[in-house]
């Protein structure tokens, strides 16, 4: 067990940060708008799952706000995989979007792997379609996930060294652990992290956290990684969020991966939760559509 001595724990907040991204987006915004584009997004939600509800309706909140476009489209839960590739193939002909996104998880029965292809490559401002899977792993990537993206920027926005650190990944999700794992492990002068990845069938999960200069906790479990687990002064990126049942007047309230109160004085930085990675999700979600609709007119 890591010896500890207190140390004070920054909050790293990606509100913050998220902030600075859409004020430095809004130069790119305009000038798009001189040259008559305005980024627009195409959501696509399959089903009645209320918490795809609540993300999309939140990401589109944020388009409006900043008076860019969006539109969702609602396809029904017995939709076949057939009938949603067929929608996205025309929303991927459709020159009004410039970005894609299908909100995940589909329904189960649902090919995800054959709708996440189907999506235009172009327009994949998720970053899920296997080209722009193989475009990151190979280190020039075209559209990076917004998740992975949005915490590397927390790093960076914090000038948080990534060179020679040795980053412990929890989680191998295709949507957050592999993706991360990637952009750290990435032979550049802003990544050059050495990467371990963990999972639900890693043994002895803490002798990898306490060797964690950056810990990125994505599993989905609340308070999984707590003070005993990580070293003196680890930056600690939670990622988790999950809905737990309270008395507040919410009902509910969104939990982390990681026990923030058990962390306080020994990790050396930690998102908060809500308030950290969340916000930069959605700033990055925004990058990419402006970024793909950028490219529409270079091309
Ligand atoms: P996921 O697809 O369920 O993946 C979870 C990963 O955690 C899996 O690789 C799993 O291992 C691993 N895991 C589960 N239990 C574990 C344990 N006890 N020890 C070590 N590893 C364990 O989830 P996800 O989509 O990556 O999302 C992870 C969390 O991040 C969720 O809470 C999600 O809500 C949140 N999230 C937040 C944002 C945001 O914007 N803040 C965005 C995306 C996701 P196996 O592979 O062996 O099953």
């Amino acid at each position: 067990m890591p010896t500890h001595d207190t140390v004070i724990t920054k909050k790293l907040s990606g509100k913050k940060v998220a902030q600075f991204v859409y004020s430095d987006l809004e130069k790119r915004i305009s000038s798009l708008a001189q040259n008559g584009v305005i980024p627009t997004l195409a959501a696509v939600i399959v089903g009645s799952d209320p918490a795809s509800q609540v993300y999309v309706r939140s990401k589109m909140r944020k388009f409006r706000k900043l008076g860019l476009n969006s539109k969702t489209f609602f396809l029904s839960g017995k939709s076949t995989s057939e009938e949603i590739v067929s929608e996205i193939k025309g929303l991927n002909n459709d020159d009004r979007f410039h970005g894609i996104l299908v909100q995940l998880p589909l329904p189960d029965g649902i090919d995800s792997n054959a709708v996440l292809r189907s999506v235009s490559v172009k327009k994949d401002v998720d970053g899920f379609h296997p080209e722009n899977v193989g475009l990151l792993s190979y280190g020039n990537p075209r559209f990076i996930p917004c998740t992975p993206k949005g915490i590397f920027r927390i790093l960076q926005y914090y000038g948080i060294e990534t060179m020679g650190k040795h980053a412990v990944v929890v989680g191998r999700s295709n949507i957050v652990g592999r993706p991360i794992s990637a952009i750290l492990s990435a032979k550049s002068r802003d990544a050059n992290a050495t990467v371990t990845i963990c999972h639900s069938k890693t043994d002895d999960l803490s002798s990898y956290t306490q060797q964690a200069d950056i810990l990125i906790a994505s599993a989905g479990i609340p308070g999984l990684i707590n003070g005993e687990m990580i070293s003196n002064g680890a930056v600690v990126i939670d990622v988790g969020i999950t809905r737990v049942d309270d008395r507040s007047d919410k009902g509910y309230s969104l939990v982390g991966d990681v026990d923030a109160h058990s962390v306080d004085g020994i990790a050396g930085a930690l998102t908060p939760v809500p308030g950290g990675v969340g916000p930069m999700t959605i700033a990055m979600l925004v990058e990419n559509t402006v970024e793909a609709a950028e490219r529409s007119i270079l091309t």
